[in-house]
């Protein structure tokens, strides 16, 4: 056992790239954990934490210092989340030597198998449902998008390391893993270690410490996250229909048995939640990364890749009328959670007592769901505008990768508030309709001309009439 490096009440000074770190010391009050590499403690700076390491060589900490020089750019840093626990300043003690480093505390969350694991999940977070899943998984390959843009390989993606709060916003952890290229030198600090069932084939079996990783490693463990997140489970696993026993998980994962390989030997099984289930855009992805993907990391879908089939899959999630937890992707035509529940007795989303945030979140998806074919109608015009270039001022903002902030209103108000939306619809279909109906009877160009840009502009206008105001 290594002997403990830290002391409560221990002064550390901070060096690092951000003013705020340069002045002021930091002091060590609390042990939170140890491991085998090193000591985690809470710090007289309110919700930061310092990691110091038993053996603190010069690459750790050249490594360290690369990483407080050149940090990503946080996709949540506008709503004040701290997407990873960077390293922000290396501590050293009063002879100068340097410790470890000084990283954001990630407090109120729960650990990524919390979420997905449908037990745990009615234990400590009832009514995180499918959709909070889809927009945990979205959020956790944009931030692998933004972690791979400045170079750095995450190499250890596991639930372990990361956690979530109940707004689905994830955080990855244990930075200091990662592997890091110093772009003064071109360096590579490697990522040493893995975690069985997100390492990717080619890599198993091998001496991780002599690799060089690349993103397309990266790709593979993602695949097997957000696998876990919508499914519940591992991809590599099923109902073995080959001679003998089924072989081991690692052996699976390696020969590419999956229920949807192209020539697996695995069947889904009785618990199996489909994968038509999901988006025609993230089945895609799935059939890439774990088929095609398999022994090629380049045809591996990248971060962006499924960020943009989640955002979509997320627009496509309805909720179902029969039980509140239910969310089911409308590709699929009808409510998964309820066929499974009659079919095998079993609801892994059952009817849980629903925050206001989430009641109102449900509202909402009834008023979209009234606005909807109209707003398709919207979009397409739009799109075909903006790659005109003609109209990018109109374009409404993207939906929000976040889940909806508390609201404020009262039940009469949104009562109101429905009733304006409801009123501003049918007013602004009965225009639509009005002109058209006027435009059609046009006999001269002019006159068609005229009345069809009057009919556009008010279409590239619709976003901003029925946007609901909060
Ligand atoms: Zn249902």
């Amino acid at each position: 056992m290594a002997k403990a490096i830290g002391t409560a009440g221990q002064v550390l000074s901070c060096v690092g790239n951000l003013a705020q770190f340069d002045s002021r010391p930091v002091a060590l009050t609390t042990r939170l954990a140890t491991s085998g590499e090193g000591e985690v403690w809470h710090t007289s700076w309110p919700g930061y934490l310092a990691k110091l390491y038993f053996n603190p060589t010069g690459d750790r900490i050249r490594k360290l210092e690369v990483m407080v020089a050149n940090p990503p750019a946080d996709p949540n840093a506008a709503i004040n989340h701290a997407s990873f626990a960077w390293p922000k300043a290396i501590l050293q003690d009063a002879s100068g030597r340097s410790l470890g480093f000084l990283m954001p505390e990630i407090a109120h969350s729960v650990g990524l198998f919390d979420v997905y694991n449908p037990q745990r999940r009615r234990t400590v977070l009832p009514g995180f449902n499918w959709l909070y899943l889809h927009v945990t998984a979205m959020n956790i390959a944009s931030i692998t998008q933004a972690i791979h843009s400045k170079g750095y390989v995450l190499g250890d993606i596991k639930p372990q390391n990361i956690l979530v709060n109940n707004q689905a916003l994830p955080s990855v952890i244990d930075t200091d893993s990662f592997q890091v290229r110093d772009p003064m030198s071109g360096q590579v600090f490697r990522c040493p270690v893995g975690s069985e069932g997100f390492t990717p084939p080619e890599l198993l079996g091998r001496d991780l410490a002599q690799i060089d990783q690349t993103a397309g490693h990266d790709r593979f463990r993602l695949a097997v996250i957000i696998h876990l997140l919508l499914f519940g489970d591992q991809p590599y696993k099923g109902v073995w229909t080959g001679w003998g026993d089924s072989p081991d998980p690692n052996q699976l994962l390696s020969q590419g048995h999956w229920p949807y390989g192209t020539t697996t030997l695995i069947q889904p099984g009785p618990l199996t939640i489909p994968l038509e289930t999901v988006h025609p855009e993230v089945q895609q992805c799935f059939l890439r990364c774990f088929n095609e993907g398999h022994r090629d990391a380049s045809l591996r879908p990248t971060p962006a890749e499924w960020l943009r089939a989640l955002k979509l899959a997320v627009a496509d999630l309805k909720a179902c009328h029969r039980v509140n937890c239910h969310y089911y992707s409308q590709s699929y035509g009808r409510c998964y959670w309820c066929d499974r529940k009659k079919a095998l007795g079993v609801d892994i989303f059952p009817k849980a007592a629903l925050s206001h945030q989430q009641r109102q979140a449900r509202n909402q998806d009834a008023v979209a769901a009234l606005v909807k074919p109209l707003r398709q109608a919207v979009d397409t015009a739009s799109s075909y505008l903006e790659e005109k270039g003609a109209m990018a001022w109109l374009r409404s903002p993207l939906p929000q990768l976040t889940l909806p902030k508390p609201p404020s209103l009262t039940l009469p108000e949104q009562w109101l508030k429905y009733a304006v939306t409801t009123g501003l619809t049918s007013t602004a279909l009965l225009s639509v309709l009005l002109i058209g109906k006027v435009v059609m009877a046009q006999k001269d160009t002019e006159s068609l001309l005229f009345g069809t840009l009057l009919f556009i502009g008010l279409i590239a206008l619709w976003p901003r009439l029925v946007k609901p105001s909060d």
